[in-house]
């Protein structure tokens, strides 16, 4: 999908690092691996961009995944609640089974985003290691 290339959607939904969109934010690409599932490499592997720019600069992130969250439960709700039929009950059940499921990608897509806040793509960064 090269159509979002040089935007911050590209960068968000595809963990690339937001400056040159080729190296990857994330160690590995299985979610569900959960020692891993947040570690990030030092640098960008491309352009060299230090992804950590201050001592606990993922915390932030901690922000934007409750309107992650909420977003993911909003869904859960009308799928559960407005297409399927289900009660209440169940309806409650569902949207705190999608939340508990779909964790790793909430954490993910908020350290995304989060880190998009503070870089902007630049197709020049590509393939220098001086940073
Ligand atoms: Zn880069």
């Amino acid at each position: 999908m090269n159509i979002f290339k040089g935007t911050k959607f590209y960068s968000i939904f595809w963990g690339k690092c937001p400056v040159c969109h080729q190296g990857k934010l994330y160690q590995t690409r299985h979610l569900y691996r959960f020692s891993e599932t947040l570690k990030m490499p030092e640098h960008c592997s491309s352009c060299g961009l230090k992804y950590k720019i201050e001592p606990s600069f993922f915390y932030g992130a901690m922000y934007v995944s409750y309107g992650v969250g909420i977003i993911f439960a909003a869904v859960a709700f009308l799928v559960s609640y407005l297409l399927i039929g289900f009660d209440r009950l169940a309806t409650f059940f569902m949207i705190c089974g999608t939340l508990v499921l779909s964790l790793p990608i909430i954490l993910r897509l908020s350290r995304n985003i989060w880190i998009n806040l503070f870089f902007k793509f630049n197709p020049t960064a590509q393939k220098k290691n001086d940073q």
